[in-house]
């Protein structure tokens, strides 16, 4: 019985952290002619189920602090906690094992392994992260046919449209139940069609509670999100922190 009790509180206690924390982040560059201060002082607090759209005009640092997020680098100074679980202390291999369990990324460019079919290509990461071969590509399967591509499993990826390239990435990157679901403008490179597909795949996800953090500066992309935070010179210009429950940090919306 008081495992039980326990469990419970533990559940509701993981449920109510924050999908993301970033407290007082800063990386700097070094480069040939000065360093470049590409984060500043990020503080961001997203609530489990928010879709925000990070925009700003190009080199403001939103790619930086999506790969900060991602794990993909590491910051100077400050701490970011994914699902409660810290990225910034701990081994590499603390931060290899949070990020598989927790990140799911997307790229403007896809990133697709050209050389593996579709269904290669969303089955891989679940078999890194330990899952055995079939329970990945029935995993995989689901997946294909939730995005509208479980037709495409068994052929290349370069026989695809660009929306159906990144609904695939989207896919792959969706493989482990991740936390948060990092896509770095993944509109970017595809005609209105496509950047259309993935719009309204990305408001499917959102609805049925998938945590999304999208860069963009298409404000027609943007719009899809329920919130929308501008970044500037390295900083985060307004903090807002819809749905965050009691316990959460307070909500303040600034002018956009
Ligand atoms: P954004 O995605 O908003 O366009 P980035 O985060 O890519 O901006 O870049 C922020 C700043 O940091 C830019 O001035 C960019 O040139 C610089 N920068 C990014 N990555 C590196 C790097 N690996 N080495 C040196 N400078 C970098
Ligand atoms: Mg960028």
């Amino acid at each position: 019985m008081t495992s039980v009790n326990t469990d419970t509180s533990a559940q509701a206690s993981a449920e109510s952290t924050p999908a993301l924390e970033v407290h007082g982040v800063r990386k700097t560059f070094e480069a040939e002619i000065a360093p470049v201060r590409a984060l500043r002082g990020v503080d961001l607090t997203v609530a489990r189920g928010t879709f925000l759209a990070l925009m700003g005009p190009s080199g403001c640092g939103k790619s930086t602090l999506l790969n900060l997020i991602a794990g993909l680098e590491n910051a100077d100074e400050g701490t970011i906690m994914v699902a409660g679980e810290p990225l910034t202390e701990g081994s590499e291999d603390d931060h290899a094992l949070i990020r598989r369990r927790h990140i799911g990324i997307v790229f403007q460019f896809f990133n697709l392994l050209e050389g593996m079919t579709v269904l290669e290509n969303v089955a891989l990461p679940a078999i890194i992260a330990g899952r055995n071969r079939k329970s990945a590509e029935t995993r995989s399967r689901d997946l294909l046919d939730l995005l509208g591509i479980g037709d495409k499993a068994s052929v290349m990826p370069g026989v695809l449209s660009g929306g159906q390239r990144q609904r695939l990435a989207i896919a792959r990157a969706l493989a482990n139940e991740p936390t948060l679901l990092l896509a770095d403008e993944p509109t970017g490179a595809l005609d209105s069609a496509g950047g259309q597909e993935v719009i309204e795949l990305l408001n499917r996800l959102h609805a049925a509670g998938q945590t999304i953090i999208l860069v963009t500066h298409d404000a027609n992309v943007a719009a899809a999100a329920d919130t929308v935070l501008m970044m500037h010179d390295g900083r985060i210009l307004d903090h807002v922190n819809p749905g965050a429950g009691s316990n959460g940090p307070a909500t303040t919306i600034g002018t956009l």
